[in-house]
């Protein structure tokens, strides 16, 4: 094993360290311009710039004073390691911390590593501490990602994992600096320097390819809320509530219990629209579906299936008490008022509801026979709750525009 670190030509290893860091620097600057939105990059690609300088430094220590390549290099590397961190805070949509205590921490980091370079000199003593604190941000990095872990989150456990182990070589290597006898000459073709600079190597390809599964993680719940959420109301659209009525069917049957579906109709929408013009409108629908789904519980499943019709799945919610949901927003409704550009907008809302067990029907029947209800409030005057009363759903004008898409 020895030999095999004695047979490395350390200033390859150093050359291979640079190309990739800048690389990895690059590649970031790529994915910044691509993905702009994915929170989290900029942070990411600030504190690869700052590795990036602090190694280039590093590399260039037959040239440069010590203060310039060891103790402004590792303080540009501490850095690196901050912002990466504050970078995984973004990205997870948490609040970032005050830098009081890094900035007093990078204080005393220069002050230890001056005394130790210029008072009393001791190589291991100023590479412990850099080896400690690198270790101690890989932790919190870490950490952070870990937290989002479950059994199916690989792309986490590759980054978390990463940073984890990046943070126990460095633990090693700053408990080996501390209590090795000899000191060691850091850049003199080392052994120990041999094998910083190819777990680097390898943190460095290791931690690119975590930020590319980060980033496609972040997109790929774009694609599927994109694909899922109605854009102008954000509630779910037709396919998602297909899938979650297929779903809240499952568990129904699951739990002997009954779900009910609420199928809403805004009464005359279009006079709004003839009134207040059109972006009155869409407002007006933006609104009532935020208060739709503030006025359900959680576990409800609210859904726009057409211009201004809307589903709400109740699961475990019997006929009667779907009857005093309906009847609570629908009075709700009636009393409120929606505002846009300072006119007052109001309106009414019709309302079917059938119920199943989850056996008993298909959803396709369940959507027609809410359907039926709905043309009945309708035709009752409009501002009404109509509980579905098994008269016969194959009726051949369907109200809703569900099925004729
Ligand atoms: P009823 O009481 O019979 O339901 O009358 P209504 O006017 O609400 O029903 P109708 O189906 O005749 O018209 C629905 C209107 O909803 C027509 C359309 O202009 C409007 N609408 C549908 N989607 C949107 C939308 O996304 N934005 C806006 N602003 N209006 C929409
Ligand atoms: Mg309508
Ligand atoms: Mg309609």
């Amino acid at each position: 094993m020895l030999d095999f670190f004695e047979s490395l030509d350390l200033q390859t290893l150093v050359y291979v360290n640079s190309i990739l860091v800048s690389i990895v620097i690059f590649s970031h600057m790529v994915l910044l311009i691509w993905n702009p939105s994915v929170p989290g990059i900029p942070l990411w690609a600030a504190g690869n710039l700052a590795l990036a300088s602090g190694f280039f430094l590093l590399i260039l220590r037959p040239y440069l004073t010590v203060f310039l390549s060891i103790i402004l290099a590792n303080s540009l590397i501490l850095c690196g390691y901050y912002l990466i961190y504050l970078g995984v805070r973004s990205y997870m949509e948490k609040r970032l911390p005050s830098h009081k205590i890094f900035i007093l921490f990078m204080i005393l980091y220069v002050l230890y590593e001056g005394y130790f370079t210029y008072s009393s000199f001791s190589l291991n003593s100023r590479a412990s501490l850099t080896a400690v604190a690198t270790a101690a941000l890989s932790f919190l990095i870490s950490w952070e990602t870990s937290r989002k872990l479950t059994s199916r989150s690989i792309p986490y456990l590759a980054f978390s994992g990463t940073f984890f182990l990046h943070g126990i070589f460095n633990l090693l290597r700053s408990f080996l600096l501390t209590f090795a006898s000899p000191e060691m000459p850091f850049f003199q073709g080392g052994g120990m320097a041999k094998i910083v600079f190819l777990e680097l190597i390898i943190f460095i390809f290791a931690m690119t390819l975590g930020y590319i599964f980060l980033i496609s993680v972040r997109l790929v719940e774009k694609l599927r809320q994109l694909s899922e959420i109605d854009h102008l109301t954000e509630l779910f659209n037709t396919r998602a509530l297909s899938t979650l009525a297929g779903k809240a069917m499952a568990g129904a049957r699951r739990d002997n219990s009954i779900l009910s579906v609420l199928l809403l109709d805004i009464d005359h929408f279009k006079e709004i629209n003839d009134t207040y013009g059109h972006a009155a409108g869409d407002k007006a629908l933006h609104d009532f579906a935020s208060t739709l789904s503030k006025s359900v519980r959680p576990t409800d499943l609210a859904g726009r299936i057409g211009g201004e019709e809307f589903t709400i799945l109740l699961p475990d919610t019997g006929k009667e008490e779907a009857f005093k949901v309906a009847e609570r927003l629908r009075s709700m409704i009636e009393g409120m008022n929606f505002n846009y550009e300072g006119y007052s907008i109001n309106f009414t809302i019709s309302i079917g509801i059938t119920s199943t067990d989850g056996r008993d029907k298909t959803f396709d029947l369940i959507m027609r026979e809410a359907d039926t209800a709905l043309y009945q409030a309708k035709r009752g005057g409009r501002n009404k709750v109509v509980p579905y009363d098994g008269s016969d759903h194959v009726q051949r004008r369907l109200f809703t525009s569900f099925y004729r898409k």
